[in-house]
């Protein structure tokens, strides 16, 4: 069997928001998060199998304090990454971090209508830099 091209995954389920149609806010925010290391373990294995690309998501992968260290995990493994985030935590801090890797990523923002369903309680500003 042929390996994936790319890879999908969620490295956590908690998120910063509680959008109104998202079932990440009630279910999943309670599961607790892989450490870094296994994270670390896998992407070696996807490297080993060949896997171009992996795509990183959540719940909001920025609520991770390790995100940087995963992606470079991905990076020391011969791999692209690109992620899907809400993009309310991005500041200009981690944006710089961001473009500073040899692959600068892919990124997709799933906020299209988002904030208008979000439940008003969660309703946040965008991350100071
Ligand atoms: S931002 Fe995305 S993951 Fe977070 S609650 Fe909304 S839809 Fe779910």
């Amino acid at each position: 069997m042929a390996s994936p091209r790319s890879v999908d995954i969620s490295v956590t389920g908690r998120c910063n928001l509680k959008c109104g149609y998202c079932f990440y806010a009630d279910e999943m925010t309670e599961l607790a998060d892989l450490p870094t290391e296994r994270w670390l373990s896998f992407f070696e294995e996807l490297g080993a199998l060949a896997v171009q690309t992996v795509c990183l998501s959540g719940g909001e992968a920025f609520t991770r304090p390790d995100l940087f260290e995963l992606i470079d995990g991905i990076i020391d493994n011969r791999m692209r990454y690109s992620m899907l985030s809400n993009g309310t935590l991005i500041s200009e801090k981690n944006h710089r971090s961001l473009l500073k890797g040899e692959t600068p990523p892919e990124a997709g923002l799933h906020t299209g209508q988002h904030r208008r369903v979000m439940r008003r309680d969660t309703q946040q500003k965008p991350a100071a830099g």
